[in-house]
C-alpha cells in the first residue's frame, strides 16, 4: 500500500525550483514541486515478529490500514507526525530505518486507548505503541523512557513488599529521573490531600512511608512472579536476537583490542 498522506512527505524530500522554465512555460516556485523518490535497502524482515513478541504487539498482524486509530488519536490531534497507522505499516513492511526516523516521538503515546476503541480489527494500537517503545529501548535506539523507569520502580516495590505505596513510588521515580520533588504541582497536590482526605487515611499513608508494610507470606508469590518475569525477558531477548547482538559486539571489541 503506498504512503498517501500528504503530511508524511518529509520536507527534505520536496524539491522546488525558485526559477524554472520548461519549453517556454514559467513553472517557478510551487509549480515545479516534485517529490524525490527514496530507495529503502535495509529491510528487517523480522520486524513485525519482533514487535509481536513484546507485550501489546501481539495483534499487529490484524491491521488493515483503515486509519481509524490515527483519526481518533489524542496526540495526533496535536502533532500530525504522531501516526500509529503509519508506524504499524512500516513495522509490517519491515522498514526499520523509516521507523527509526520517528524514534523521538513514538514514546509520546499517552495510553488513552482511544485508538483501541476505534480499531475495527482489535489490533490494540495502544499496545503496539507500547511494544514499539519497548523495542526501541531494548534495541538501544532510544534511552530508557520515563514510563519504563516508572514501571521498573513499581515492579521493584511489588517484588519487595507485595504492596504499592504511592508516596514512595513517586519519590523514587523523581529521584531516579533526576527531578526535584519540590515542584509547585506536587505541593498543591499534597495540600489538597491534606485538606480532603480523612485523618485515618492520612495517618496510614504517612506511616506507610516510614515502616514499609509488607504482605504476609509474600515470598512464595514473589519468587513465582520473578521466575515468570525472567522467563519473559529471556523470551523477548531471544525474539529480538539481543544475545547474538551482544556477542557480535563483544567479538568486535575483542578483535579491535587484539590489533
Ligand atoms: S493510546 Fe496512544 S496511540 Fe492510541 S489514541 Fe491514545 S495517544 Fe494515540
Ligand atoms: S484502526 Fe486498527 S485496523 Fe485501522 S489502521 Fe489502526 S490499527 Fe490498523
Amino acid at each position: 500500500m503506498p504512503i498517501h498522506e500528504k503530511s508524511l512527505i518529509r520536507p527534505e524530500n520536496l524539491q522546488v525550483h525558485e526559477q524554472l522554465e520548461v519549453e517556454g512555460v514559467d513553472v517557478s516556485g510551487h509549480w515545479s514541486t516534485f517529490i524525490e523518490s527514496r530507495v529503502v535497502t535495509d529491510y528487517n524482515e523480522a520486524l513485525e515478529d519482533e514487535i509481536a513478541a513484546l507485550p501489546g504487539g501481539e495483534y499487529i498482524h490484524r491491521c488493515w490500514q483503515c486509519g481509524s486509530c490515527t483519526n481518533a488519536c489524542t496526540v495526533n490531534a496535536l502533532n500530525q507526525d504522531f501516526n500509529p497507522r503509519y508506524w504499524i505499516y512500516l513495522i509490517r513492511m519491515g522498514m526499520e530505518s523509516e521507523l527509526l526516523r520517528d524514534r523521538d516521538i513514538i514514546w509520546q503515546c499517552v495510553s488513552c486507548h482511544k485508538c483501541t476503541y476505534a480499531c475495527p480489527r482489535d489490533v490494540v494500537p495502544e499496545g503496539v505503541m507500547k511494544a514499539t517503545s519497548h523495542w526501541l529501548e531494548l534495541k538501544g535506539h532510544t534511552p530508557k523512557s520515563h514510563s519504563m523507569i516508572f514501571d521498573e520502580i513499581f515492579s521493584e516495590q511489588v517484588f519487595a513488599t507485595g504492596k504499592i505505596e504511592d508516596g514512595r513510588t513517586v519519590r523514587h521515580f523523581f529521584k531516579r529521573t533526576g527531578q526535584a520533588l519540590h515542584q509547585p504541582w506536587v505541593v498543591e497536590m499534597i495540600k489538597r490531600l491534606l485538606r480532603n482526605l480523612p485523618l485515618g487515611m492520612l495517618t496510614r499513608m504517612g506511616l506507610a512511608n516510614v515502616i514499609t508494610p509488607k504482605t504476609s507470606g509474600w515470598s512464595g508469590a514473589r519468587d513465582a512472579i520473578r521466575e515468570y518475569v525472567a522467563e519473559q525477558e529471556e523470551h523477548h531477548r531471544g525474539a529480538l536476537g539481543l544475545n547474538e547482538l551482544v556477542q557480535m559486539a563483544e567479538s568486535e571489541l575483542e578483535a579491535g583490542a587484539a590489533k
